[in-house]
């Protein structure tokens, strides 16, 4: 198979068939053999009676339904593990991604491993694109990849990538770190992008503060994700010398007969042994947990030559 297009959806009844028409229309001059992969994430609303209806005349459609809604990432990752295409796109189901980018998006993917749309002219709320922006500009910092817009819902990879990432919580805004620290080639092309014609957002105000969570998660599971000591074991040794230190300080005062007791100094000094030998102990068990389990990159290797 060539190419598997995976559409998450949640109660978007008055977008899937328009979809669906306008998908085909652009992927079936192109002379592949494609899947288009539905996931219905608990939709409670009229979405899945009208996917049926597209489905029965056009048997490239499958369907993976949920029992409830458990949010868009576990819909991309199962997904992704149905997925045959050797290349995989996926899309948001509101018609605020254009099917009209497929071909640029497959055309770019020859340079890269995962090719990320960006909504240069964004058709979106103000309170929705300016924290965005902001989100983008760190993550962009702290992860030293050079794209504008890690949570588009357009993107394309080659099979290995989406095989590699695990998605889960609310990760799927980060895909683009999940990959680049897989070793995968990560790059980016401008796309159109359009206001949302039915229905509402299904991500409140609430996306800013699961969006922090989430970069703190994967800023961590790929940098420490091998190796948690590394950062558990600094800040509390850090914090033990710190403490200890002033501990030192405090008992040679002691025995020259000065009083501590009531020095506020004395509880800082036990507080940041106390708080460092708790995060040393955290960094020992987080490596013992990984010492149980294999969480070595699924594809670290490129090939072999022999
Ligand atoms: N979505 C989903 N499960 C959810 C929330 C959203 O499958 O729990 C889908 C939604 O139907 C849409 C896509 O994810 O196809 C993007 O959602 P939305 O358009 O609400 O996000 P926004 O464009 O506002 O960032
Ligand atoms: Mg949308």
């Amino acid at each position: 198979m060539d190419l598997s297009i995976v559409i998450p959806f949640y109660n978007e009844q008055d977008s899937l068939r328009e979809l669906v028409e306008k998908i085909y229309e652009i992927v079936v001059p192109l002379q592949y053999s494609f899947e288009i992969i539905f996931i219905d994430d608990g939709s409670t609303d009229e979405s899945f009676p009208r996917l049926m209806e597209a489905k029965a005349n056009h048997s490239e459609i499958k369907i993976i339904r949920f029992r409830k809604n458990f949010g868009k990432s576990t819909a991309l990752s199962e997904g992704f593990k149905r997925a045959k295409g050797e290349i995989v796109i996926t899309m948001d189901a509101d018609l605020q991604d254009d099917p009209g980018e497929i071909p640029n998006l497959i055309k770019a993917l020859e340079n890269y491993d995962l090719v990320s749309g960006w909504k240069k002219k964004r058709h979106d709320p103000i309170t929705k694109t300016i924290p965005s922006k902001f989100f983008n500009f760190i993550t962009r910092i702290l992860t030293g990849i050079k794209i504008h817009d890690f949570n588009c819902g357009l993107k394309a990879y080659r099979k290995e990538v989406i095989k590699a990432i695990p998605v889960y919580g609310e990760l799927h805004r980060y895909l683009p770190v999940l990959a680049h620290w897989q070793g995968f080639n990560v790059g980016e092309i401008a796309v159109k992008h359009h206001p949302r014609k039915f229905g509402k957002t299904k991500f409140g105000a609430r996306r800013f503060l699961s969006g922090f969570f989430d970069l703190l998660s994967v800023l961590f599971i790929t940098r420490y994700r091998q190796k948690p000591m590394h950062l558990f074991g600094l800040f509390g040794l850090i914090n033990i010398m710190v403490g200890f230190a002033i501990l030192l300080y405090l008992t040679i005062l002691w025995f020259q007969g000065i009083g501590i007791g009531r020095r506020p100094l004395l509880f800082l000094g036990i507080l940041l042994v106390i708080v460092g030998a708790q995060s040393f102990s955290l960094g020992l068990i987080g490596d013992m947990l990984i010492s149980t389990r294999d969480t070595r990159p699924k594809f670290a290797v490129k090939e072999v030559i022999e």
